[in-house]
């Protein structure tokens, strides 16, 4: 059977079958914990990424070490593996244009060129006609002046592209923090978002199969410091009516991207005198740090959910056993590792990465406890 999914991608044939190899591309924490999830269904990972330290590397059964422009090594690579993913959405197109007419690239092209654009996950979001903080296209520093004064009020600037944990944003107060702003982000093309009084940060993690079957996991409550997540937990402070709106967000985002696996949309969540409103943020088209918990709280966690996704099975059941707590271990927290590693009840994860550095994600702790404790 070939699916072919809205996007015009064909998505390739028949289910894989336990033995089939799973192609990476990229080599960090969401790589490695793919991999042992991949590994748990019987299948091998092939894991593709430039940096020969990759903590993904010490999981999977087989490495390419190359830049991601290396047509040579994405052939030789394609021709390994039985389908290709992502742990980054920054892939550059060059690379998913030499893979995907060789091996089935999933999700397809749309997903990543969509998320890898905050002005195009805008407009689609603004033609899907779910809101999102107030924003103008921002070209330059006469243009951020104007886009300041139109908004109105605190603003924050991104670049358009190439923006994580809170890199590549400048907040500013007034017209007077444009040229600081402008700076901060050395002139690159951008959107300015109105600033939004968000009461909770919330996250659907879902995941969509190559028959268009959708399963989303229980609404996420986020917590950031220093544009870093901190804390996800679950259940979110969010009333049920609320979370079903979020999921549905998620639902028809993922449907109108024809994606395929995994993806996670980042909301804000605003609870006024009005009533509750969510206003997505930001497009993951993959696995999710706010996702992590789903590990231990459910039978099939994210990881496993996007690689039976991509390999063609239906969508797992995304129920859970029990209220969750993730933590992010940043930096040197993660030479706590002997206490946790000693707390009943605590699911440590550790990264294997070689160094540590400051703000750098070391690893993660899951607390699981009973509904409602
Ligand atoms: P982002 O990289 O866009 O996910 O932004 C990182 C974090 O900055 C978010 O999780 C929020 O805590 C904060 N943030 C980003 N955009 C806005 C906004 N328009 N209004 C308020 N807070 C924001």
């Amino acid at each position: 059977m070939t699916v072919t999914a809205q996007d015009g991608t064909d998505h390739g044939a028949a289910a894989l079958e336990p033995g089939a190899t799973i192609g990476i591309l990229g080599g960090g924490q969401l790589g490695r914990m793919l991999a042992l999830a991949a590994a748990r269904l019987g299948m091998r990972c092939h894991i593709y990424c430039p940096d020969p330290q990759s903590p993904a590397f010490d999981v999977a059964a087989a490495r390419t070490v190359a830049a991601y422009d290396d047509r040579e090594a994405l052939t030789a690579f394609a021709a390994d593996c039985d389908v290709v993913t992502y742990e980054f959405e920054n892939v550059p197109a060059l690379t998913v244009d030499t893979l995907s007419p060789l091996v089935p690239a999933r999700p397809g092209r749309r997903p990543l060129a969509v998320c890898q654009d905050r002005l195009e996950e805008k407009r689609l979001l603004e033609g899907l006609g779910i809101g999102s903080a107030p924003w103008r296209k921002i070209d330059s520093l006469d243009g951020l002046r104007a886009g300041v004064a139109d908004l109105g009020g605190p603003c924050v600037l991104k670049t358009r592209r190439l923006g994580y944990d809170g890199k590549g944003q400048a907040r500013l107060k007034s017209t007077g923090d444009a040229d600081r702003a402008w700076e901060a982000i050395a002139g690159a093309p951008a959107i300015l978002e109105a600033f939004v009084p968000f009461s909770r940060e919330v996250s659907v993690v879902c995941a969509r199969g190559v028959a268009g079957d959708f399963a989303a996991y229980d609404v996420t409550e986020n917590h950031h410091e220093a544009g870093i997540l901190r804390v996800s937990r679950v259940p979110a402070g969010i009333s049920e009516a609320g979370a079903a709106v979020a999921v549905d967000i998620a639902r028809r985002i993922a449907e109108a991207l024809g994606h395929v696996g995994v993806m996670a949309v980042e909301m804000f969540l605003l609870d006024d005198d009005s009533g509750e409103r969510l206003l997505v943020n930001e497009l993951a088209p993959r696995v999710h740090n706010s996702g992590h918990w789903t590990i231990e709280a459910c039978p099939a966690s994210q990881f496993e959910a996007h690689i039976r996704a991509i390999a063609g099975w239906p969508v797992p059941s995304t129920a859970r056993i029990g209220d969750a707590t993730m933590t992010n271990l940043i930096g040197d927290e993660a030479l706590d590792w002997q206490a946790l590693a000693a707390e009943p009840g605590a699911a440590l994860h550790l990264y294997g990465k070689h160094a540590i550095r400051p703000g750098r994600k070391m690893g993660h702790v899951t607390r699981v406890r009973p509904f409602g404790a």
